[in-house]
């Protein structure tokens, strides 16, 4: 599903990556873990394109991103790459629905469709409960599912998550650690996670250990 080759970045005289390659399968749930500052934030974004490398190539489904002009490649990243930060941040004056929609709307798809299968979404992250509430009325774990949801509306083929777990408590980490898996079985998609939950990384089907721009 993602193949890189070659990956490098320099921020400046800074070489963050230095040579990063990597192939990940469809379905895989794949943890990138490492010490602070060796460059898993950088890659991430990278991967899912919000980024680029100095040099190297990325084919994410068929697709070579560094071959898209800036259109196709702001087309390419909404309906097939889903992303969920640290922090939720989703918009306080939308309910969750509306923020679960937007990139569908983006995308052009209609809004009575979308917000069937938003509501589809919600029902699986037991979370029907909540469509009409706004995120100051929602707990720090159920926001981070509203994110997800967000994140899977336009059906991506991969979600990358940039410390999903990291403000969350224990209790709610661990659902959201089955959340994944279950969303993976459910929808089949890949998952690319930066994390410093330990828990998290040993429960994923590969761990991608980096250190000071490198693949371990
Ligand atoms: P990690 O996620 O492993 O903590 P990052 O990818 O966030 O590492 O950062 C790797 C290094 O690149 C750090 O030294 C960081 O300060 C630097 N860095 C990251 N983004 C930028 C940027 N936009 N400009 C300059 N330096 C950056």
């Amino acid at each position: 599903m993602i193949s890189a080759t070659g990956i490098k970045k320099q921020f400046g005289e800074l070489e963050v990556l230095k040579g990063v390659d990597l192939n990940i399968a469809q379905g895989e749930v794949v943890s990138i873990v490492g010490p602070s500052g060796a460059g898993k934030t950088t890659l991430l974004q990278i991967l899912g394109t919000l980024d680029k490398p100095n040099s190297g190539s990325i084919t994410i489904n068929n697709t070579e991103i560094q071959n898209l002009k800036e259109k196709e490649l702001a087309r390419f990243r909404n309906e097939n790459i889903g992303f969920v930060f640290q922090f939720h941040q989703l918009l306080p004056e939308f309910n969750a629905i509306e923020n679960i929609i937007l990139p569908a709307l983006i995308a052009g798809k209609n809004k009575s469709k979308s917000e069937i299968r938003a509501k589809e979404i919600l029902s699986f992250l037991k979370l029907k409960d909540r469509e009409h509430h706004k995120p100051a009325e929602l707990s720090g774990g159920e926001k981070q599912r509203v994110a997800i949801a967000r994140a899977l509306i336009n059906d991506p083929v991969v979600v990358f998550a940039d410390e999903p777990t990291g403000s969350l408590d224990s209790k709610n980490q661990e659902e959201l650690h089955k959340l994944f898996f279950s969303l993976r079985d459910e929808f089949k998609q890949t998952f690319v996670i930066v994390t410093h939950d330990l828990h998290l990384a040993h429960l994923s089907d590969r761990e991608i250990r980096m250190k000071d721009g490198i693949v371990m």
